[in-house]
């Protein structure tokens, strides 16, 4: 794996979701453990209840699980009365721009040791190159990074809207192949996005072998996630069932009100697909909202070619009329009347809008707040740069069901985030106590066992994170220690 740093990683998530962090710890010499972690509950990773046991500590390992004599580590951590887990893995973000962040603070904060990036499609496309660059700047937790589709694309064919050539074929199998050889545990996809959304099935089963024949997975953010949820994932599934590849569905939801309940059948299709031996699992946050850019609300068609061409359509009242109508047309198939399900997380041409909702940016651009003046405040959005934003479009019966599948762990799809910067999506600093707080302990939707099997080892399982996810003599010392009784998250939607 790319896990770049074997330092010792220690989160004590003790208040209200926000942590205490050590990283590293400097210690003598001479001790025979470096940590010690005393007298805590501790819960494995595997699923099994927890016991009450002592963690040794050296060089970066757990070398010791059971009774350890007092005096005899440099530093002792008294934990009776919580949690000692393995440090959560959050195999779906968008971290890839850690070597700026490299604190991490955001993940850090909710007990995340280790992040893999590139997901959706959306990589360095020299993953060599960024991986020396994040080794060489030392960042807080493990990276692992997913080579990008789009990167891929892009750099060989732009944002054209058709099938490549053979020799556009083979570069970008060569892009990927050199990838994985640098490191990259899988191949991702962003099927939604420009310029993945031009590419038909065969193009992305022939990528994804590539990387399936180096060991790696394959991870798609999926072409619709509502009203053609079951289409997108009998293609995701005919990706592992073509090349051999483990399949994991990046962000699980049903993303339209017209579809809610549809999780009941998307989750008997990764049943369906696994009975017949292909390797399908899913990760999700635990949140009734999604983010993603303003772009994706329009059609795909409008999006080809790069910014001048998208602004020449944009000004042509013509075809924007003709975009205005599929945008509305799209969203009234899903059951969504206009933009008002959208807020603002990050616009740069004028952060006073930042936190408002579609409607209020109407009223504040348009001085009315009708669906048409929606449409109207995101064309000009659109043409002053984009932005992005929170979707308020599932609902809380399909997150639960999705969140008791056994195959289905817990990923924040969040970037590095500079605390005050823009309004984003609260699962950047809460996904994971979210979960401990809200559906384990007052809803009792999963055992807290389970909530942690989820972090930890289904995710390194699924990612082939070796020696990671489970307390076990051996295996990495990252852990995160929290209070059962008290882990919430405090961040939300202003
Ligand atoms: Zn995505």
């Amino acid at each position: 794996m790319s896990a770049l740093c074997n330092r010792l990683l220690i989160v004590a998530a003790l208040l209200g979701g926000l942590s205490g962090v050590d990283f590293p710890r400097l210690v003598a010499q001479q001790s025979r453990y470096d940590v010690v972690i005393a007298g805590g509950t501790v819960i494995d990773g595997t699923g099994k209840p927890g016991i009450r046991a002592d963690l040794a500590i050296k060089d970066g390992r757990i070398v010791q699980l059971g009774a350890v004599a007092r005096g005899q580590a440099a530093e002792t951590i008294d934990a009776r009365g919580l949690v000692v887990a393995p440090g959560f893995i959050d195999v779906h973000t968008h971290a890839d721009d850690i070597a700026s962040h490299p604190s991490a603070s955001n993940f850090v904060r909710m007990g995340v040791t280790t992040v893999v990036a590139g997901n959706c499609g959306g990589s360095a496309l020299d993953v060599g190159e960024a991986l020396a660059k994040i080794r060489e700047t030392r960042v807080a937790i493990n990276y692992a990074t997913l080579i990008g589709h789009n990167a891929v694309r892009r750099a060989v064919m732009g944002s054209a809207d058709r099938l490549p050539t053979p020799s556009e074929m083979a570069r970008m199998k060569s892009y990927v192949w050199k990838a994985m050889a640098d490191g990259a545990v899988g191949f991702s996809t962003g099927l939604q996005y420009v310029p993945g959304t031009y590419a038909k099935a065969p193009e992305i089963i022939d990528l994804a072998r590539v990387a399936a024949n180096a060991g790696g997975i394959y991870a798609s953010h999926m072409r619709n996630e509502g009203t053609e949820l079951e289409q997108a994932i009998a293609e995701t599934i005919r990706v592992g069932e073509t090349t051999g590849a483990r399949v994991e569905i990046s962000h699980l939801k049903v993303d339209s009100p017209s579809r809610w309940g549809a999780s009941e059948k998307a989750l008997a299709m990764i049943d369906a697909a696994r009975a017949k031996g292909i390797d399908v699992a899913a990760d999700q946050y635990a949140y009734t909202a999604a983010s993603s850019t303003l772009g994706i609300r329009f059609p795909a068609w409008a999006l080809e070619g790069g910014e001048q061409k998208i602004a020449e359509r944009l000004n042509d009242p013509a075809t924007w009329q003709r975009i205005k109508k599929e945008m509305a047309g799209l969203l009234a198939e899903r059951g969504l009347p206009d933009l008002s399900f959208a807020k603002v997380a990050s616009y740069a041409a004028d952060k006073t809008l930042n936190g408002l909702s579609m409607k209020q940016v109407a009223t504040r651009m348009k001085a009315a707040d009708s669906a048409d003046a929606q449409f109207e405040a995101a064309r000009e959005m659109m043409l002053a740069g984009g932005a992005s934003m929170v979707y308020h479009f599932m609902s809380d019966e399909d997150v639960a069901r999705i969140m008791r599948h056994p195959k289905v762990s817990f990923a924040s799809d969040s970037g590095v985030l500079e605390y005050g910067d823009g309004v984003p999506h609260p699962r950047g600093y809460g996904n994971t106590a979210r979960v401990l707080g809200e559906y384990v302990r007052t809803r009792h939707v999963i055992s807290l066992e389970e909530a942690i099997r989820k972090m930890t080892s289904l995710p390194a399982e699924q990612f082939r994170l070796v020696n990671r996810g489970i307390i076990r003599p051996g295996y990495a010392g990252d852990l995160v220690i929290f209070d059962p009784a008290r882990v919430a998250d405090t961040a939300w939607w202003s």
